[in-house]
């Protein structure tokens, strides 16, 4: 198309020439012509610029090389990961010298909880030297959390521990009737007595599975002596919930409900030390204690308010949320599966619905 153009300059050009020299033209007005002819032309190119091409050919054979790097790329990857595993364990002073986060998540089977573990363990891949403990709410270990901890690439220790009937929510029960994840955090504590008796530099640290936490909490909470405390959002509806620090030290709590609480803090709000844990053999959660005192019932032994060691700016910043996820409506899924049309039980997209029929029968 362009070539067509400039040939039309071209001739036009050599005809204005002819014509010029037959009509004993002006050379003012050739001039002027020429010059016109020559700036649509000018125009016409730079109008051309922004045009795309046909550059299907073009993007094939560049789509062809993408994707030979790519395959070279996986192919050097497969390499450097073999070579890895076959090269002794070497230390990595930097990364093994830090303090090891032992994070302990109660969790169990409901629509969301694949959905909850995926978030909390991408979060959990950005921190360095944390050891996930995951005790699960259950008389097994479910293929769910089994597959899900296997692909996760993080160091952790997979439990389970089913609450006993007569502590679990009922058909009906509002949530705060009775604590939940207290067994398993219990059988988290247990393991870490058994397992980690060597008493390693290490800070323990309660994660539900449906919390925020920002990366920064870990890096605040690692060189806990004792008890380290720091505010919590969006917890006991307040914007935020947290220890109110005076001259380095804590002296109240900032909650709107009971703060006569030895310890009125949510269980995201503080992380202790792994030797005060292993030094305190007994110290655990009391699932009977009155609502509200889950938290103190395990922290009344082991630290006074005067001990607690402020983190987070002097609980200036709330870097960790104690978010709520949402039930998902399951409306239209069963009126499909009433017609044999439900969604395909093979994908995976959250428990097996037996096991989320039964933890509905329970409730
Ligand atoms: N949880 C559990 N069994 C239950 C209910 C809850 O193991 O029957 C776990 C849950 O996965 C979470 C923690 O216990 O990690 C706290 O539960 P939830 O988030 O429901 O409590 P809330 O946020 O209402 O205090
Ligand atoms: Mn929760």
């Amino acid at each position: 198309m362009d070539g067509v153009f400039l040939l039309f300059v071209a001739i036009f050009t050599a005809y204005l020439g002819t014509m010029a020299t037959r009509m004993k033209l002006k050379l003012k007005t050739v001039f002027v012509l020429y010059f016109t002819v020559s700036l649509m032309g000018l125009v016409y190119a730079l109008m051309q610029l922004g045009q795309r091409c046909d550059c299907t050919e073009h993007d094939m054979a560049k789509d062809r090389a993408i994707s030979r790097l790519r395959d070279e790329l996986h192919r050097l990857q497969a390499q450097i990961r073999q070579l890895e595993e076959a090269k002794p364990p070497q230390k990595q002073p930097s990364k093994s010298s830090l303090p090891t986060i032992f994070v302990i998540t109660p969790t169990y089977a409901r629509l969301v909880q694949k959905a909850e573990l995926t978030r909390l363990s991408h979060t959990f891949l950005h921190v360095p030297q944390l050891h996930w403990i995951v005790v699960e709410d259950s008389p097994q270990k479910t293929p769910l959390v089994t597959d899900l901890l296997m692909k996760s690439g993080l160091t952790y220790t997979h439990l389970h521990v089913p609450t006993a009937k007569e502590r679990k929510l009922q058909e009906g029960d509002p949530s705060w009737l009775k604590p939940r994840g207290v067994e398993q955090r219990n059988e988290g504590l247990r393991w870490l007595r058994e397992d980690r008796r060597d008493g390693q530099q290490g800070v323990v640290y309660f994660a539900d599975d449906d919390n925020t936490y920002s990366l920064q909490i870990f890096e605040e909470m690692r060189n806990t002596q004792r008890v380290s405390v720091w505010p919590v959002g969006l917890v006991g509806a307040m914007k935020f919930e947290s220890p109110v620090v005076e001259g380095g030290k804590v002296v109240r709590f900032h909650t709107g409900w009971r703060p006569n609480r030895p310890f009125p803090m949510d269980m995201a709000g503080f992380a202790v030390s792994l030797k005060l844990v292993l030094t305190n053999p007994e110290a655990c959660f009391d699932g009977e204690a009155p609502m509200g005192f889950l938290e103190s019932s395990f922290l009344k032994g082991l630290v006074t308010m005067d001990e607690l060691e402020p983190k987070a700016d002097n609980c200036t910043k709330v870097l960790v949320w104690h978010t709520r996820t949402e039930k998902p409506k399951m409306k239209r899924e069963e009126a499909l599966q009433a017609q044999g049309l439900g969604s395909d039980p093979a994908v995976e997209a959250s428990p097996e619905r037996k096991v989320q029929q039964r933890r509905d029968d329970n409730r």
